[in-house]
């Protein structure tokens, strides 16, 4: 950073003139450069990383680089009426929010201010957005399921409380559809939700929340926005906000879940102030610290011990990748630090298989031990039939003559892949998913042709909750299948499979 002499002069003969008041440098600082958002900082000698700046005009800015000269400083507000030679004022303090339960059903922004109109939060506690992540002693091993309602996701993918499970996929695949489906269907699990816009258009924004109140979700869900238009500085910390806020009712011992849409804005948010405080670029243009930008965040993900009250934090973040390229710098970065992936194909979502999730990339690596008894038994071989019939249906493009086998694979991994098909807003309890998987599993499938699939399992479903509703509340209480609940299920089905023929639709 060179400056130029006449800057330094000014800087001095300010001094100079205010000599008699004794200005003390350590905690007050004269700001000497000021460009895109960015300003530099003579004095502040007592400055922290991260530190909060009193700006002329109640302006606010926060302390990224500590240099042997000056201090560089990044604005959390307009700069408009900033100039060089204002003076600026140390804190002591780190960016705080409010947190608290009067946060819920509230939209704010990346300093937790209400932006959806609402009265002022006048909460009256605060935590600093950064922290330290929980260590390792804190920590109970993942072990309660998080259902996101979705049957591909919840069979295959499970996640369990305190996890951290990253949503990939390129632009308009239905990352953010997955993620608000996960909310939606907290209702009445006593989680607490959180959802953080990063960098998207604010109608998109308004959208969601509008999407969240008609179905009930925005009353347990807080949504922290720091939109396109905002400031790179709001977008960059905007997701630690979101975290201290999902902190504090953890550390409450409640369970909370977390949605970040999406890092790979973030990401580039996090770039732009880099660029602009010229630190050194490194791959892609990205600071050699991106990692350690997403790792602070997603190891404040946590299922606590019992002792610290047994509160956990989910975490799913998202991340868009260009051209399903998973192994670009930001997409491994992230894969690296969470516990496993949903990755979603823009082929499989064009096809019509929504969620559009591809299985055979997808993983969740400490899901399964928080998986209930009854989802694994009868989700055990869906993975392998699924890859199995994905491998054969390549064969079959050749047109070769079939043997019954292969036939028979084929019929039944066809049925699969549109059961498990799922609209948007349309999340199913565990019992309803087990019914539909029970089915598949038992071959019940058989005689349903392909593209009745769906129909099939709707009238199923409506047919359990009326005449067997019993039988459902059996699976919800149970959590697993005895031998004669399985007979109970098979027969049931098997009565309105034989309804459903009658019918001959
Ligand atoms: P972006 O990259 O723009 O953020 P995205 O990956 O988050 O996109 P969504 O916005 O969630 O994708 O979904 C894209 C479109 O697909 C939306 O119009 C949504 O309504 C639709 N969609 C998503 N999931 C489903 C589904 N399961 N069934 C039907 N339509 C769906
Ligand atoms: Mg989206």
């Amino acid at each position: 950073m060179k400056l130029k002499a006449e800057e330094i002069s000014k800087v001095i003969q300010a001094q100079i003139k205010s000599y008699n008041k004794t200005l003390d440098i350590s905690e007050v600082g004269t700001v000497i450069s000021l460009a895109d958002g960015i300003a530099l900082i003579h004095g502040l000698e007592n400055a922290m990383a991260g530190e909060l700046l009193l700006f002329p005009h109640d302006t606010y800015g926060m302390v990224l680089n500590l240099e042997e000269g000056h201090v560089g400083a990044v604005l959390l507000g307009s700069d408009d009426n900033i100039k060089e030679g204002d003076e600026v004022r140390l804190t002591h303090k780190v960016v705080e929010v409010a947190v608290g339960d009067e946060l819920l059903g509230r939209v704010v922004n990346a300093l937790g201010a209400p932006i959806d109109g609402g009265p002022e939060i006048k909460g009256t506690k605060t935590r600093p957005v950064e922290r330290v992540a929980p260590g390792v002693m804190t920590r109970k091993s993942v072990h309660q399921p998080l259902m996101t309602g979705l049957k591909i996701i919840d069979s295959m993918i499970p996640i369990g409380k305190g996890q951290r499970e990253l949503i990939i996929g390129d632009r308009q695949t239905g990352k953010t559809a997955i993620a608000i489906d996960a909310i939606i269907n907290q209702k009445g699990k006593q989680v607490n939700c959180i959802y953080v816009a990063i960098g998207q258009k604010a109608s998109t924004v308004a959208q969601i929340v509008e999407k969240l109140r008609h179905h009930g979700a925005l009353e347990y869900t807080t949504v922290v926005a720091a939109r396109a238009s905002e400031l790179a500085a709001l977008q960059y910390i905007a997701p630690y906000t979101g975290c201290a806020i999902g902190e504090e009712w953890m550390e409450q011992g409640k369970d909370v879940l977390i949605v970040y849409d999406d890092l790979s804005k973030h990401a580039v948010a996090y770039r732009t102030i880099s660029l602009l405080i010229r630190r050194p670029p490194g791959r892609e243009a990205y600071p050699g610290d991106v990692f350690y930008l997403h790792s602070r965040l997603l190891e404040r993900a946590a299922k606590l011990n019992d002792a610290l009250g047994g509160g956990s934090m989910t975490a799913l973040p998202l991340i868009e990748t260009q051209a399903g390229d998973i192994s670009a710098y930001i997409p491994t970065n992230v894969i690296s630090i969470t516990d496993g992936q949903i990755f979603l194909q823009t082929e499989l979502f064009n096809a019509g298989v929504r969620p559009a999730v591809d299985v055979g990339l997808s993983v969740s690596r400490v899901g399964s031990a928080a998986q209930t008894k009854a989802m694994k038994q009868v989700s055990g071989s869906l993975k392998l039939e699924l890859a199995q019939y994905n491998e054969l249906l390549s064969f079959t493009q050749f047109g070769s003559d079939l043997d019954e086998a292969t036939k028979a694979a084929i019929d039944k991994g066809a049925r699969l892949t549109e059961l498990l098909k799922q609209d948007q807003y349309s999340a199913l309890t565990l019992s309803e998913q087990v019914v539909s998987l029970f089915t598949a599993k038992e071959g019940l499938l058989r005689d349903i042709p392909v593209e009745k699939v769906r129909d099939f399992e709707k009238g199923l479903h409506r047919y359990f909750k009326e005449k067997q509703g019993e039988l459902l509340a059996e699976i919800e209480r149970e959590r697993a299948l005895s031998d004669k609940l399985s007979g109970d299920l098979k027969k049931a089905i098997g009565e309105y499979l034989a309804e459903y023929k009658l019918r001959g639709e």
